[in-house]
């Protein structure tokens, strides 16, 4: 699964609706997935801030149990307003203290062309998207300034510890980006 993949068009005519059906798998899943009890806290108070691509299960990559981890996730796991909104709250209410940012092999993001994304949203919607698309040419760089942009945040704690890294989708590898130099 590469890049091709992730910007390949969408035929709407392959759709149909699953609410109902997943509603169905949900009664027969809802004992194993139920938390009677359970803190809401993170018990590993650590968070992390990932792509929402349908091939990526953040828990299950990591060996992480539900309960352990808040997970952020968005189109690139880009740090926009509203992963600092989720973060300050995650830590001042919640009590995390460390972010994991993992970018993937792969991702939709990486490469796409902001400008043609754009005119085709004005073309079909009348009007351009008000926010930043939030691609990026190289997902290691794209790391580094995400760990930037949260050093640099005023309501991230000054002493929560950042690591950056690249999940492998096609070996299940949790890569570590370098410090940038
Ligand atoms: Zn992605």
């Amino acid at each position: 699964m590469g890049q091709q993949d992730a910007h390949a068009e969408p035929n709407p005519s392959e759709y149909h609706p699953a609410a109902d059906e997943l509603v169905e798998r949900n009664r027969r899943v809802a004992d194993a997935v139920k938390t009677p009890g359970m803190a809401a806290a993170p018990s590993r108070h650590v968070a992390i801030v990932t792509c929402m691509d349908a091939r990526i299960d953040p828990l299950a990559e990591l060996g992480l149990g539900v309960g352990e981890a808040h997970v952020m996730r968005n189109a690139g796991g880009v740090i926009t307003d509203d992963v600092i909104r989720s973060l300050c709250i995650s830590q001042q209410l919640l009590g995390t203290r460390e972010v994991l940012v993992v970018h993937h092999t792969g991702c939709g993001m990486c490469g796409l062309d902001e400008a043609a994304f754009s005119k085709k949203m004005e073309d079909r919607f009348g009007e351009p998207p008000g926010w930043p698309i939030g691609s990026f040419a190289d997902p290691a760089d794209d790391v580094h300034a995400a760990i930037a942009t949260l050093r640099a945040s005023p309501f991230i704690e000054h002493d929560t510890a950042v690591r950056g890294f690249i999940y492998d989708v096609d070996t299940g590898l949790l890569n570590e980006v370098p410090s940038a130099s």
